[in-house]
């Protein structure tokens, strides 16, 4: 069976084709620059030597769509004959608010609620819906699949999400915590499980996903009990360009001094902060620990930040569910930098975190890299958010 993941920004289209009964990406691409001068795609076909590329106007998704689509059928550097091999498409939604709790086959009434969602994910679920549209519009006889990166998060008692904002925002607003990479907290909490021999329903987890964006999620018995991210991804750990927690009385106080509007303050605080902003050196953790190696204080500082935030959220979702098992490192940073999860576990001894240095020593592949006498286990799981979306699909649609 085969499954088409597709992941739609307001001017973007990614896509996976992946056949089920092995898991493999069949082939794999991205419209860029939809809508605005200089449209292209870019199209690979699993072990082929060289990519497609087109370089042509691209008014908007049900075309970009199609050329996805006329990729995947040809005779050169497509993998498919017919498009009826195409069982059922996936799509990546950013927010589902409190509307949908799990992935839902797509329907008139799961559209309305996904316009509905767009206040929380303006930038976003726009491009989400037009990708929706494009697949219906050029198959219409296949399912259509949503996978919320909110989803996982669904599960958190209601004094995890909620503020302590006047009730009347929430219910007007819907003001609360959703939290984000759901899917990759639920991918990797899932692999940790299998990986280690174990059942998720036995494992209190905590999982950091750190990339350019990071959250950490406290995953007990399965299920999301806490989530670092908020309202919006601003929230959390320090990140690349994003501030993380800060007292929100920040953002009045400097708009008092400056007159900043709110939409000001929202790029600062989105891509002017975080590790950019701090070592003023780039939001590349890569040139930070580069920076930091020859002597910038501040590229040193940014990391310092980085690992206490972190360590402090290990801390309080430790407390939150009694105990850990289980602490899961994955994506861009998690993934590669072993100087990071070594920061991050060093002083955690005293709760049964003990990292071993040399089993630390690798990136990108999964590894136990705490000591064998480690009370807690800590895994590196590199992360695989299509393959979740892919899986998603099938169990939904069929
Ligand atoms: P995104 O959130 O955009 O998906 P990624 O998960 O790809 O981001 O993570 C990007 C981050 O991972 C960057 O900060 C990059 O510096 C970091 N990263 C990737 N490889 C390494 C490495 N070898 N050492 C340290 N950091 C790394």
């Amino acid at each position: 069976m085969k499954i088409l993941v597709v992941n739609c920004g307001s001017s973007s289209l990614k896509y996976q084709l992946f056949d089920m009964d092995n898991e493999s990406v069949l082939a794999k691409g991205l419209v860029e620059r939809i809508g605005i001068d200089g449209s292209k795609m870019r199209h690979v076909k699993t072990g082929a030597e060289k990519d497609y590329r087109v370089e042509t106007p691209i008014k908007d998704h049900k075309v970009a769509m199609k050329l996805v689509l006329d990729a995947l059928l040809d005779k050169d550097h497509g993998v498919v004959k017919s498009l009826d091999e195409i069982a059922a498409a996936g799509h990546r939604i950013v927010s589902g608010g409190d509307y949908f709790k799990e992935s839902v086959l797509v329907n008139d009434e799961v559209m309305n609620a996904l316009v509905k969602c767009i206040p929380l994910a303006p930038l976003h679920n726009p491009g989400h819906i037009m990708g929706i549209e494009a697949a219906q519009h050029a198959m219409p006889k296949m399912p259509n699949v949503v996978v919320f990166d909110t989803a996982f998060h669904q599960t958190m008692p209601d004094y995890a999400y909620m503020y302590g904002v006047p009730y009347e925002f929430y219910e007007t607003h819907r003001v609360r915590r959703y939290g984000a990479h759901g899917t990759s907290h639920h991918f990797v909490s899932l692999r940790a499980a299998e990986f280690l021999g174990k059942k998720p329903e036995d494992l209190k987890m905590i999982t950091c996903h750190l990339g350019n964006g990071s959250s950490i999620t406290a995953v007990n018995g399965g299920k999301c009990v806490d989530t670092s991210m908020g309202l919006t991804p601003l929230a959390g750990v320090l990140m690349g360009t994003r501030t993380g927690d800060m007292d929100p009385a920040v953002v009045p106080f400097v708009q008092n001094i400056t007159k900043y509007s709110a939409d000001e303050m929202n790029d600062f605080m989105n891509k002017k902060s975080g590790l950019l902003g701090i070592s003023g050196v780039s939001s590349d953790l890569r040139d930070v620990e580069e920076a930091a190696s020859k002597g910038n204080e501040r590229a040193k500082l940014a990391i310092s930040m980085l690992e206490y935030g972190i360590k402090k959220y290990i801390g309080a979702y430790t407390a939150v569910m009694g105990g850990l098992d289980v602490l899961v490192f994955t994506a861009g940073i998690g993934e590669n930098s072993a100087e990071t999860r070594e920061g991050v576990c060093e002083g955690l001894e005293f709760m049964g975190i003990k990292i071993d240095p040399a089993k630390n020593n690798i990136r990108g592949k999964e590894a136990i890299v705490s000591t064998d006498d480690s009370k807690v286990t800590v895994v590196v799981i590199p992360t695989n958010e299509e393959l979740m979306i892919a899986r998603e699909t099938k169990r939904v649609a069929f």
